[in-house]
């Protein structure tokens, strides 16, 4: 703060009199600067405490230093063995970059000097032959970005060093295994080699050999390889392969600061709301050799199931291999707990580490760890990727053993995974039926639960421009994935590859965005000339459809049929809901005006008939916010009697019509108050213009015509007279037109039938024992006199409709708050309505002055793309404009009534960030689609942990 205040000032004053006293003020300005550079860019790895004074909290040392960096930092401060390190932070990574990729002031010799403090710990020597140090180069962000930045290992190997190391380890083989990765690692991130150049030199010495395993090769192989590899990056680059380690090191990690502002790096962070300010750190790790041979090995392993949340550790590894060997799938690993015979030592160790980060963390760990000559060394812990089925296992279980608060449970599922849980699984028998009928195609490991179908494609590139401009469903097969695969697989509906398996990068990142995944199906041969896929004797040809179940990784070609899950059976995400509600039931959440929840929001449903009202209360609704009434008039042995009603030309006529349509509407709301039995139903009375009830202009016109030109006259009075009515109805703009409350002052006598049919059925229902809630809603209020002209003659027919039956109930009217105007006076109209829904779609649209519709199709994504809008405002409320207009209109409205309920019942009643909105301003509840139902609870618990008042 006080730096960057001095060195305006300086700017300033040395602008000022820059004309003639430059020689003067540039010293005193190199001198400064010298004093800025005193900043401490590089932790040790026991300067964890320096790290946390400075930082002032875990999380903002995670931030210094990375998830990477912090959590080894961690791990040495309780004493578990970690290779010697030394962290660059996310500072000196910003630094770097705002100055145009240069290392800011300071930044080399600290890196320098915490070399020499590594190398009094390791007892090795950087560039050493004698006793050479080797080091890792890993990127570590904040946030675990899986396979998003490069690792390089072997670092400090040059030909000196090699020839050093093998006197000394007497294993030429390891030492040769060890220089080929580092100049392939090193060619491809560093210098931007593609990996290919690399793969065809191996796979030609394979191939002199009669062999497909890296382990077959010789130490004179691997020397041979070294030398290839040299000449690789001399061909592809004009210089040889740099020999001195210091400037490896330093390539090394410019290559990692860089690759912050790489293009599959940005793509990550968008897709994952990752601010690109984070910056990563790069750590500088001594190296230890799972490859030194078969008493060595590396592996990866996580605290419990990563697929199901079981509590049981789970985990591969591999002996003799470095590295990257296990994640990439290169060859078939062994499970975890075989290593309990191979490396018993180590094992044994290794397991009292796993339960000790646990406890630690209080989260479900995911390792890496290398054994050198049976010596445990622990490389990485973080918590860990998971399915959303394990999400919520393991956060019920944590709470249920005690580890983690129920709090704390229900944020550790995020909405979209409880929306996936609820995604469809293929129904019943489909798939026994599919294997019987030979369909099966492959089968792999089972990486990502989920049922997908659609058209396969073998590249990313194809994948995503199939599903973004062709809007087809989408699997994308490859033989594996990379970093670089990562849009296309985000733009997938399923994944499956022929290669890897539970840890590799399609894996992980299926798993983290809810795709559906199959890894190594081995049997499936992909033949990217041809563009196809082989595999048990059936050919599968690009565009052609598959479906896939990444739950038990099987693959069948066709299009299996899918459903729903059911709710009912999943007993943890039950559970963990049962504590979303708990949590939000707790009065004094909020604090509230007199007359204000004080709760946390409640969660109803927008549901037109009985059946989808039962299924939103089996999902946890606790009332209906949204009754389309309208919807119910399109139904078959209606529609011509609503027509009818619309053309009707007298008052009696259509009275008439209403009257047929009465019984119809009092046993559509009957249903409802019987499913709802005991909570509030908010029925809308008739919304949309005529015009929607109407065979359209254009094909009748057409029908006329070809009547008129065949010479039929039977019937052609009447269409023609139907398409002049239906002339006259036409508005330049219907939306904004005749509709809603202004349809119900012209046209009174439709919702004087609703109406009557909403009590009727109410006072039947009741009289049956049925706790009856009726709310009736007018939608599109935009000036209060509306209101004061339809509501009170709306209100007659209720009190008319108990007293006829001689029954009384509680019931409500309200209005929706979806024109501007209405939410500016929400005051005078909360004068009349009982109670408010924000209808967000059209209130959006109005304020923005956007037709969603045309928006969404012609500009909205070029808008968020460049910027210009941060989201689409129909997903997410626009908090700032739209929502200003809400919270508005939730003050004003409740200063007049202080009761006022206040609800939404727009789309985005469903979406997480609305719904948070939504609870800090203080609206009683949110309405969304039932399917949305458990969402929505969920981030209704969590917006009431996060504004809890304290
Ligand atoms: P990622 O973020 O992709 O997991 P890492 O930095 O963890 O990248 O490294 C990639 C692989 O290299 C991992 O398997 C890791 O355990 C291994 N590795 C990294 N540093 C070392 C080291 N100093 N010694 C041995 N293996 C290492
Ligand atoms: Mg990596
Ligand atoms: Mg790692």
């Amino acid at each position: 703060m006080h730096l960057e205040l001095e060195s305006k000032i300086e700017k300033n004053l040395y602008g000022k009199i820059v004309s003639w006293q430059v020689s003067v003020f540039l010293p005193i300005n190199i001198f400064r600067r010298k004093e800025m550079s005193e900043k401490k860019w590089v932790y040790l790895f026991n300067e964890v405490k320096e790290a946390e004074a400075y930082a002032g909290s875990w999380d903002a040392v995670r931030g210094l230093l990375g998830g990477k960096g912090a959590n080894l930092a961690e791990m040495t401060r309780i004493g578990m063995p970690v290779p010697p390190f030394f962290t660059v932070t996310t500072e000196g990574c910003n630094a770097y970059l705002a100055e145009g990729n240069k290392f800011p002031g300071g930044m080399w010799d600290q890196m320098l000097a915490a070399l020499k403090e590594v190398e009094k710990a390791s007892g090795k020597k950087f560039g050493d032959p004698k006793n050479p140090l080797l080091v890792s180069c890993r990127s570590g962000a904040k946030m675990s970005m899986p396979g998003m930045m490069d690792t390089v290992l072997n670092i400090g190997l040059n030909d000196e060093t090699a020839k050093g190391m093998v006197a000394l380890t007497e294993n030429e083989r390891f030492v040769y295994d060890a220089y080929r990765r580092l100049i392939s690692m090193f060619g491809t991130v560093v210098l931007n080699i593609k990996d290919e150049a690399f793969e065809h030199a191996l796979d030609a010495v394979k191939k002199a050999k009669g062999t497909t395993a890296d382990t077959d090769l010789t130490a004179d192989d691997l020397k041979g390889l070294v030398e290839k590899y040299k000449e690789v990056v001399k061909k592809e680059k004009g210089f040889d392969f740099p020999q001195e380690p210091l400037e490896q090191m330093k390539l090394a990690t410019e290559a990692v600061f860089g690759s912050w502002n790489g293009k599959r790096a940005i793509d990550y962070r968008r897709a994952e709301k990752i601010p690109d300010d984070l910056g990563t750190a790069v750590n500088i790790v001594t190296m230890v050799f799972g490859n030194t041979g078969w008493e060595s090995g590396t592996g990866v392993a996580f605290t419990r199931n990563p697929a199901t949340g079981e509590n049981k550790l789970y985990g591969e590894y591999l002996l003799n291999a470095q590295g990257e060997d296990v994640v990439a799938g290169i060859r078939n690993t062994d499970p975890i707990t075989k290593m309990a015979e191979t490396l018993p030592e180590a094992y044994e160790e290794f397991i009292k580490i796993t339960e000790k980060l646990e406890k630690h963390y209080h989260d479900m760990q995911d390792m890496e760890f290398t054994v050198e000559n049976r010596r445990l060394w622990m490389l990485q812990t973080r918590n860990g990727k998971r399915t959303a089925a394990a999400a919520v296992k393991i956060a019920v279980d944590m709470a249920n053993e005690g580890l983690i608060s129920k709090e704390e449970a229900v944020q550790r599922v995020t909405p979209t995974q409880v929306d996936t849980l609820l995604h469809p699984q293929f129904t019943g028998n489909t798939k026994d039926d599919a294997k019987k009928a030979g369909k099966r195609f492959a089968t792999g490991v089972n990486a990502s639960p989920g049922a997908a179908v659609g058209q396969v494609y073998f590249d990313a590139d194809t994948a995503e421009r199939m599903a973004k401009e062709e809007g087809q469903q989408v699997i994308m097969v490859r033989p594996f994935t990379k970093p670089d695969d990562v849009h296309g697989m985000l733009a997938a509906k399923g994944i499956l590859t022929s290669e890897g398996g539970a840890t590799s990068h399609a894996a992980v990142v299926a798993r983290q965005f809810g795709v559906p995944c199959i890894v190594g199906a081995s049997m499936m041969k992909i033949n990217m000339e041809k563009r196809l896929l082989e595999s048990d004797g059936t050919v599968v040809k690009e565009g052609e459809w598959i479906s896939i179940d990444g739950g038990s990784g099987d693959a069948f070609v066709g299009k299996l049929e899918m459903s729903a899950p059911s709710l009912e059976e999943q007993t943890d995400l039950l559970t963990l809901l049962g504590w979303a509600d708990e949590i939000c039931d707790r009065p004094g959440t909020r604090k509230a005006p007199e007359g204000w929840p004080t709760t946390g929001l409640q969660v109803w449903a927008n549901a037109d008939y009985p059946q989808d009202a039962r299924r939103a209360r089996s999902y946890g609704a606790r009332g209906i916010g949204l009754c389309r009434t309208e919807h119910m008039f399109f139904e078959q042995e209606r529609l011509p009697i609503v027509q009818r009603m619309i053309l009707a030309e007298s008052s009696e006529e259509r009275t008439k019509a209403l009257n047929e349509l009465l019984p119809y509407q009092r046993a559509d709301f009957a249903g409802l108050f019987e499913a709802m039995d005991g909570y509030p139903v908010i029925i809308r009375l008739i919304d949309p213009p005529l015009h929607e009830f109407m065979p359209s202009e254009e094909a009748l016109l057409e029908e006329v015509i070809t009547m008129r030109v065949k010479g039929e006259t039977q019937g052609l009075e009447e269409k023609e007279n139907l398409l002049a009515s239906i002339r006259a109805m036409h508005e330049s703009n219907p939306m904004m037109g005749l509709r809603g409350i202004r349809l119900s002052i012209v046209m009174p006598e439709i919702v004087e039938m609703q109406v009557r049919a909403i009590f009727e059925a109410a006072a039947d229902e009741t009289l049956k024992g049925v706790d009856a809630r009726p709310e009736v809603m007018i939608p599109l209020t935009g000036h209060v006199n509306e209101l004061h002209y339809i509501q009170p003659r709306l209100v007659e027919i209720a009190k008319e409709v108990m007293k006829e039956k001689g029954v009384e109930f509680h019931y409500k009217f309200g209005t929706m708050i979806e024109i501007p105007r209405a939410a500016l006076t929400a005051a005078e109209i909360a004068g009349v309505a009982e109670f408010f829904s924000f209808g967000t779609n059209d209130l959006t649209q109005m304020t923005y002055g956007y037709s969603r519709d045309d928006a969404e199709r012609n500009f909205l994504v070029t808008y968020v793309e460049k910027g210009i809008l941060p989201v689409n405002p129909f997903q997410s409320v626009d908090t700032a404009g739209v929502g200003r207009l809400m919270k508005m209109s939730v003050e004003e409205g409740r200063a007049v009534r202080p009761e006022l309920e206040v609800g939404i019942c727009g789309e985005h009643g469903g979406d997480p960030d609305s719904i948070e909105f939504c609870h800090t301003i203080g609206q009683n509840y949110v309405s969304c689609s039932p399917f949305r139902v458990p969402v929505a609870r969920l981030a209704a618990a969590q917006a009431a942990i996060k504004h809890a008042a304290k």
